[in-house]
């Protein structure tokens, strides 16, 4: 063989060798980037199609509060009480498929939901809509997604999704919540982010987003079902107790009460604790916003410390209230930095 065809041998030999490793690490590559959501069609059935999720003892029934509405209450407690049962999810039900709010605090709770809604409709679940990322509210969207449902979150979600603490709570709950949370359960990314208020029309009824931004989290949503008045608030709304405030952004926060409180809805679905027939619950909250924006911007406004304001305040209207000892003070100082900053 002469040596030009070896040499045009061999560089054949080492395209096509290189075609082969180019081959081989895409494939690596492609299982590696999807090995983050591809072990939950694994995990959710077994090959004779039952369901793996660790069944879950907790006592939850689908309440109506609406024509078309549902939704079941968490139990009042720590997250790690009543196998992180402490969430509220709403379920709506229309000819065309059916809608979640919320995707509770496990897989099997979600999958457990799951379970109920069977009972009533045998539609698809088509859209789940989450109030906020929060650990109590998401860790069961991974089931949902798995039968199809879209995902829909309020903008602001990733600055939760790619934090430390997000990483760090699930490591925590795959011990607290074990076997419920485990090493199968993953933070499910949104299929769609909404930054502004809109509708939507399923099988007849008409749905409400409304965007609210930073709020009670990074990015808040609440949902309203028109035909039946019906408000689903998340962690919007603290019925009887004085709220926890956060790094809320309070302004934004005080005017969607105002708006909400103006819709009228016959019930309103929080994301703790039990439905409310009235406005009350959001008349309580709205108040409380209003009277501590009122009071720490008169202080922040006058330039009087915020030790002498606090104390010079008249609480009597809530220091009754669950919650006041722990929050109130924190809520106070938190508004008062926030409104020097708001005037700056
Ligand atoms: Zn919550």
């Amino acid at each position: 063989m002469s040596k030009q065809r070896i040499m045009k041998r061999n560089s054949f030999r080492i395209i096509a060798y290189s075609i082969i490793a180019v081959l081989l690490v895409s494939a690596i590559g492609f299982t590696l980037c999807n090995s983050s959501v591809a072990p939950i069609s694994e995990s959710v059935v077994t090959p004779n199609g039952e369901s793996v999720y660790a069944p879950v003892d907790v006592d939850m029934k689908l309440e109506k509060v609406g024509d078309h509405s549902w939704y079941v209450q968490g139990k009042a407690g720590i997250a790690t009480d009543n196998a992180g049962f402490i969430s509220n999810a709403g379920v709506i039900v229309t000819d065309e498929g059916v809608v979640i709010f919320d995707g509770l605090g496990s897989p099997s709770l979600a999958n457990k939901l799951v379970g109920k809604i069977k009972k009533i409709t045998d539609k698809p679940i088509v859209k789940v809509v989450v109030s906020h990322y929060h650990a109590d509210h998401i860790y069961g969207l991974q089931v949902f997604k798995e039968l199809g449902a879209e995902i829909i979150a309020p903008d602001g979600v990733y600055e939760y999704i790619d934090s430390e603490g997000a990483s760090s709570r699930l490591e925590e709950r795959r011990l607290s919540l074990d076997p419920w949370v485990n090493d199968q359960t993953v933070v499910v990314t949104p299929d769609r982010i909404v930054d502004k208020s809109e509708d939507f029309t399923l099988g007849g009824i008409k749905f409400t987003l409304s965007f609210i931004g930073k709020a009670h989290s990074d990015g808040d949503l609440t949902l309203y079902v028109e035909n039946d008045r019906v408000l689903f608030t998340g962690d919007l709304i603290f019925e009887g107790r004085v709220p926890f405030l956060g790094s809320s952004d309070t302004k934004h926060w005080l005017a969607t009460l105002e708006k909400m409180e103006s819709q009228n809805p016959h019930a309103i679905v929080p994301g703790h604790g039990p439905w409310a027939k009235d406005p009350k619950a959001i008349t309580l909250t709205r108040k409380y916003l209003a009277f501590m924006r009122e009071k720490m911007g008169a202080a922040v406004e006058e330039l009087i410390d915020f030790d002498e304001a606090y104390n010079a305040i008249d609480w009597s209207e809530y220091e009754k209230l669950p919650a006041f000892e722990e929050a109130n003070r924190k809520n106070a100082f938190q508004v008062y930095l926030s409104m020097e900053a708001e005037g700056s």
